[in-house]
């Protein structure tokens, strides 16, 4: 075993089913009173029972700020500080996926003020100190210990809603996560003991969400490897599959979870003659791989039924170029040295959608 060093991040867990009703608890317990709601405008009946629970422990929310969006756009930061101003609140309290995440991580690091979670995709915002920011179309990320919510309540009753097709494209972005963690340049056994029970419990829920989205015992496996996956995107270092997803994204604004879910086997099989162990190891958490990981994570996107290719989502063939140079820009630490014309054909064929080998 190599040497290594391990920092656990603090933060609280509530996990199980109906755990929204210990939000006043713990809301008390941090001797707070007046908390400001994020959602987004989608997500707003589940801020409003919220307020309802709230309510029934006589706590009055400051108020409900219920525009956040995508990417965190600086422009929607602003506006909610300025809601912030109005309606002054003790804490923030995000119900969502990252969008929302993303939004509580922009408010506490500039106010301070404390940051419970609700988390209702499989994203893993909630258990990082990383938040991502866009202005004027490029994205930028950065970490700081005070960014970590502080608590973080899983509750699955709350991701029951999630659609069929966002819940298998978010659950393989908490795999990307994992997928990344196995290979950082500060990875250790202990977080690859989480990237491995997390990516199992995912490949091996989300397929039967796909067909029975209310099953419970399943979304309850999902939320479990969402939450451990997330704790690996919070405790190491992402390479090129997260540089190229944030280069995508961040820069011809494509959808989050479904961006990560085209990439990720193409940037695994970009960096798999440098990582031979850890695709052994990956290869061992995915049904029907036969001992080969890429092959095993295109069985499993097969069977989630979702979209392989980004022009699906608007990206045009003209942005190729523009996304290679932004890729090999600023780059992040990756066990494969980056070579121009292989990340360019590596984003070509996930711009195509031709299947990764
Ligand atoms: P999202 O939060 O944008 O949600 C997508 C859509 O699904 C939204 O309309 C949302 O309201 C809706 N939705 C969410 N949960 C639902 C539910 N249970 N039922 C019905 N609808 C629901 O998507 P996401 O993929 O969770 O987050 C993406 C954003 O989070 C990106 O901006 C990404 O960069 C960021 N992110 C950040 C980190 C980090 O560590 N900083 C980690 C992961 C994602």
């Amino acid at each position: 075993m190599n040497p290594f060093e391990y920092n656990a991040n603090p933060g609280r867990v509530v996990f199980g089913p109906g755990s929204i009703q210990k939000l006043p608890a713990e809301i008390q317990r941090l001797g707070l009173k007046s908390p400001l709601l994020l959602s987004t405008p989608q997500q707003v009946s589940q801020a409003e029972a919220l307020a309802d629970i709230l309510g029934g422990a006589s706590i009055k929310p400051a108020g409900t700020y219920t525009n956040a969006t995508m990417h965190t756009p600086s422009q929607i930061t602003e506006e909610a500080m300025e809601y912030l101003q109005q309606n002054a609140a003790d804490c923030v309290v995000s119900i969502g996926g990252g969008s929302t995440i993303g939004l509580g991580k922009a408010i506490s690091i500039r106010t301070g003020l404390p940051h419970i979670c609700i988390p209702t995709t499989y994203a893993g915002s909630e258990m990082t100190p990383i938040l991502g920011e866009t202005q004027d179309g490029r994205k930028t990320t950065r970490s700081d210990p005070k960014i970590l919510p502080g608590t973080v309540i899983y509750d699955v009753e709350l991701t029951m809603t999630l659609p069929p097709a966002l819940s298998a494209t978010s659950g393989v972005n908490a795999i990307a996560h994992a997928v990344e963690s196995l290979y950082a340049s500060n990875t250790n056994p202990v977080i690859r003991m989480f990237a491995l029970e997390g990516t199992g419990a995912l490949a091996k829920s989300l397929p039967v969400i796909v067909n029975s989205p209310s099953d419970k015992d399943a979304r309850t496996q999902a939320q479990y490897g969402a939450w451990l996956c997330g704790v690996t995107l919070g405790s190491s270092a992402m390479a090129l599959h997260h540089k190229l997803c944030h280069t995508l994204g961040g820069s011809f604004n494509l959808p989050h979870a479904e961006t990560h879910t085209i990439v990720l086997p193409h940037a695994l099989s970009f960096n798999a003659p440098a990582i031979p162990n850890q695709m052994a190891d990956l290869a061992t958490t995915l049904p029907e791989s036969d001992g080969d990981a890429i092959h095993g994570l295109n069985v499993l996107l097969g069977k989630l039924k979702v979209k392989r290719a980004l022009k699906d989502f608007g990206m045009k063939e003209e942005d190729i170029d523009k996304a290679t140079d932004i890729a090999m820009s600023a780059q992040y630490p990756n066990p494969r040295k980056l070579e121009k014309e292989k990340i360019r054909e590596l984003i070509r064929r996930c711009w195509a959608g031709e299947p990764a080998k």
